[in-house]
């Protein structure tokens, strides 16, 4: 089994690498950009870090949990694309488009634009929406 902190590409695509990119903010570093936390949060979803996710996560939208390990089938997430980042003084969105497939499914599309939101220099997810196609 491969060690978490040798993972390259990093599960978010960054060719870098997981300890290069969104390792270091998985133990506590501060994600310079709202598109660092989004990304840094689906490489959460992807190794299954239900503690940082919901560290990141808003207060006023923050569920009390996820249940990660408790979901079956789990998904397999099988890649992301950042597509748009904007941000203005302490607010920001991402539009992102991840792909997973539950089980033995077959992959889907999920296409959101994230709002985040910037407190004491650290970024947190506020909540999505999907956008109309
Ligand atoms: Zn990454």
């Amino acid at each position: 089994m491969q060690a978490i902190d040798t993972l390259t590409p990093c599960p978010c695509g960054n060719a870098a690498g997981y300890a290069r990119c969104c390792g270091p903010l998985h133990e506590g570093d501060i994600a310079p950009t709202a598109e660092h936390l989004m990304r840094s949060r689906y490489s959460a979803y992807v190794l299954k870090r239900e503690d940082y996710l919901l560290a990141t996560w808003h207060p006023d939208t923050r569920p009390a949990s996820l249940n990660l390990a408790a979901q079956h089938p789990s998904p397999t997430w099988l890649g992301l694309e950042v597509k748009h980042h904007a941000q203005e003084g302490d607010e920001a969105t991402v539009e992102f488009v991840a792909r997973l497939r539950h089980g033995g499914g077959k992959a889907q599309r999920m296409h959101e634009i994230s709002r985040f939101v910037r407190k004491h220099d650290r970024w947190y997810y506020l909540d999505g929406h999907f956008p109309e196609h």
